[in-house]
């Protein structure tokens, strides 16, 4: 009896949890386990199925490849991104959040806004906040992805708050679960500060005390400097979309004092 050759390779493990796939030596996707099953992924396209075993979930993919289906994103440039220059170091601050935008106090509101809708979609950023039309690197916390997103197609358009695209990006988890992730994911966010060690504004008056410390280092010293005093406002913490809310209200008051 001819014994059929198998016709893929599970590659290692990656940092996000999946296994890259290759079938007859060309990448095919990848695999991944959840809930105790074995799901395919091919980059643009829906995979339906799943197994008990790893190599179940790579057979669908051979399966896939039979039937013409190829990944539509180079498997290569789709893989997570290595953390790179803006390291390890300087993301235990909160320095490398300040906006890449002239430093006023809206500007540096539009940021905490920004940052705290984030923190509610399950990104995390790496940089800081640059604007609504420029790419931001940040970090998906459903798989672990890095790249660059745009804000104002994360945001979704004319305010109406769904995020877009439904797509988040090439590689992500599969579209149907990305809805219960996210909701397990906020199940970590809070409605005051619990940092231990700061104490985030989440009220309208400690707000419009941050702003004001804050203008002050503006009127007396460079714009730069003044942007390294914003911790009570840039500062990752659990607290953040309460925090954005406290600093709009606060900003009118903070602007006329
Ligand atoms: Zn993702
Ligand atoms: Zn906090």
């Amino acid at each position: 009896m001819k014994n059929e050759q198998q016709r893929y390779q599970i590659g290692a493990r990656e940092e996000s949890g999946r296994y890259p796939v290759r079938v007859d030596g060309k990448p095919a996707g990848c695999v991944y386990r959840r809930h105790g099953s074995w799901f395919p992924v091919m980059p643009g396209h829906r995979m339906d199925g799943r197994s008990t075993y790893r190599y179940g979930a790579a057979e669908l993919l051979v399966a896939a490849v039979d039937q013409g289906k190829r990944p539509t994103i180079p498997v290569q440039a789709a893989r997570p991104h290595t953390p790179r220059a803006l390291d390890v170091a300087t993301r235990s601050s909160y320095t490398y959040l300040i906006p890449d935008l002239r430093p006023t106090l809206p500007n540096v509101v539009r940021a905490a806004e920004a940052m705290a809708r984030l923190a509610e979609l399950a990104w995390k950023p790496l940089a800081g906040y640059p604007g609504a039309d420029q790419p931001w690197m940040m970090q998906c916390l459903l798989c672990g992805w890095e790249g660059r997103r745009f804000w104002s197609h994360l945001r979704g358009r004319n305010g109406d708050g769904i995020p877009r695209p439904v797509n988040r990006h090439p590689w992500c988890l599969p579209v149907a679960d990305h809805a219960e992730l996210i909701a397990k994911h906020s199940t970590g966010l809070t409605d005051t500060c619990e940092c231990t060690a700061f104490r985030h504004p989440t009220r309208t008056y400690g707000a419009l005390e941050a702003l004001t410390v804050l203008k002050r280092k503006y009127e007396k010293e460079s714009n730069r400097q003044g942007l390294f005093f914003s911790r009570a406002i840039l500062e990752p913490c659990t607290a953040s979309s309460a925090r954005a809310v406290a600093l709009r209200e606060a900003l009118d008051w903070a602007l006329a004092l």
